[in-house]
């Protein structure tokens, strides 16, 4: 039992433990926890991220999750929407972008255009605000874009699940003229 205990720590604990250890070594501005917080839903994220496409995500992902381990998941509820939805408009966001994967829609009182969190179970993905709608309202809300899988708009429904801020834009900021080649900023101590 205890052998076996000692076995899977080595095989799966240690190797991902060493991996965000190097991680933690290139982003020493990183809040990072003296003891890694397996229990947080997004423990599992970050070493997905690592074991898979590490190399593929944008730099601003994996230092926004890791910062993202020091915060206490909400509770949200969510609805899924794409550019095929009777309900769900076109093809543009409010903020001009094209509907795709990994954004979401927010109610703009609370979020502003490019704040960024991470949705849990069943989206399980980091999403960019860049949209809104009327019947977006309140601050624990949102519509997660599926684009390209319509029929997992209605497997999603609206339910409620949790989500992780992980970069907050003002409210007040503006919601026409997104940058060309927009990413969030990466967040950096201090700031
Ligand atoms: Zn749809």
């Amino acid at each position: 039992m205890c052998g076996a205990i000692v076995l899977t720590l080595c095989t799966f604990v240690l190797p991902a433990a060493a991996q965000l250890t190097s991680v933690a070594a290139e982003h020493t501005w990183l809040p990072w926890p003296s003891v890694w917080p397996a229990a947080h839903p997004l423990a599992p994220v970050v070493e997905r991220v690592l074991e898979t496409d590490w190399a593929e995500q944008p730099a601003w992902k994996v230092p926004m999750l890791v910062n993202g381990l020091s915060k206490q998941p909400l509770q949200c509820q969510i609805t899924a929407y794409c550019s095929q939805c009777c309900d769900g408009g076109g093809r543009y966001t409010r903020w001009g972008s094209h509907v795709r994967r990994g954004i979401c829609a927010a109610d703009p009182r609370y979020w502003g255009p490019g704040s960024v969190v991470w949705i849990g179970e069943p989206v399980n993905e980091v999403c960019i605000v860049e949209d809104t709608g009327s019947a977006i309202k309140g601050p624990h809300r949102f519509d997660v874009c599926m684009e390209g899988a319509h029929d997992m708009c209605y497997e999603i429904g609206r339910r409620k699940t949790i989500y992780v801020p992980l970069y907050r834009v003002p409210p007040t900021s503006r919601w026409s003229d997104k940058p060309k080649n927009w990413s969030p900023p990466v967040w950096k101590l201090g700031q």
